[in-house]
């Protein structure tokens, strides 16, 4: 199992921390590495679906992958090893979530929903979309707009 750190930053304003909710949609693009072939389809991984593998392939996965080209299926399964929350205090990437990756590796993601932030004055603003990249809203308690600005990602092999 190869193991890949799912890298975000992003500019926070007035906002404390940002997290995936419970039921969060990973939203990616992965690669066979039997063959190297990039699949050009988006896929929702969600930690809910539990897959048990093939005999050869033994464990829980969230997510099996049958390349197009060489026929080889790869597997993904959702880790909270390491993960962290976004924070105001944090200018530099932190590792939200992490895959162990057995035939195959992401290679793209997108933010797209369900996310949880927190503002300052704690108001937590559920089901937050960052589909557009950024997100902005209004809190009352503290007075001020909150928003999530400049998400950036990246893969890391650990
Ligand atoms: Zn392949």
């Amino acid at each position: 199992m190869v193991k890949f750190n799912l890298m975000v930053k992003a500019d926070l304003e007035q906002i404390s921390e940002v997290y995936p909710n419970d039921n969060f949609d990973w939203v990616v693009k992965v690669k066979c590495t039997g063959c190297n072939t990039d699949s050009e389809k988006w896929h929702d991984i969600n930690e809910k679906n539990e897959i048990t593998s093939d005999s050869k392939n033994k464990g829980t996965f969230h997510f099996s992958f049958k390349c197009k080209f060489c026929s080889r299926v790869g597997y993904l399964a959702i880790s909270h090893e390491g993960a962290k929350k976004l924070t105001a205090e944090e200018k530099n990437f932190v590792p939200l979530i992490a895959f162990d990756c057995r035939g195959l590796e992401p290679i793209d993601f997108q933010p797209a929903v369900g996310w949880v932030a927190v503002s300052d004055e704690g108001t937590k603003f559920q089901d937050v979309s960052l589909a557009d990249g950024e997100w902005c809203d209004y809190d009352e308690a503290l007075g001020s707009p909150v928003g999530i600005y400049n998400i950036e990602h990246k893969f890391t092999r650990v």
